[in-house]
């Protein structure tokens, strides 16, 4: 009787910090909303993983001063000062804004990626991957198109 007590208490210590909690977004929209405010390929890369054709983007040849915003929430992602040229067809950035994105793990396609996400949002923006130039050696390849490019007033 005593042990089932201490059972029961000790499940209901530990049962909800073990549950899964769902990430709260600032921002938050229904589907249909989200179908409304983007386009067709922005929605497909942001809400459902996508990844634009290399190459495609007009963000990923831009060499402004300025920043790049996402274009589901306009939380501010980059700075135009950690971009740089990797030639793989997709605007490349050493380090986001403090706390502007996180990560997941993705093994989809047979891989080990580590995914970016807005912070705002919840929106899918690309990957990292750990062969960036210094001094970060990080190199955040995102999706041109669901950025938002906004250039520093002179
Ligand atoms: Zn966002």
């Amino acid at each position: 009787m005593r042990s089932s007590i201490v059972l029961l208490l000790f499940m209901l210590a530990v049962l909800p910090t073990l549950a899964e909690k769902p990430r709260e977004f600032k921002v938050q929209h229904t589907d249909a909303e989200w179908r409304e405010m983007l386009t067709p390929e922005q929605y497909q890369i942001l809400r459902h993983k996508g990844t634009e054709r290399a190459g495609t983007s007009s963000c990923t040849y831009l060499k402004d001063t300025g920043n790049y915003y996402c274009v589901g929430c306009h939380n501010l992602l980059f700075s135009s000062d950690s971009k740089f040229e990797s030639g793989t067809g997709w605007p490349s950035f050493g380090i986001p804004v403090e706390g502007s994105v996180y990560k997941e793990l993705d093994t989809s396609h047979g891989m080990r990626r580590w995914e970016v996400l807005c912070s705002d949002c919840g929106g899918h923006l690309g990957h990292v991957f750990k062969d960036g130039p210094p001094p970060t050696g990080l190199r955040y390849c995102i999706n041109g198109k669901v950025l938002k490019f906004e250039k520093t007033k002179e």
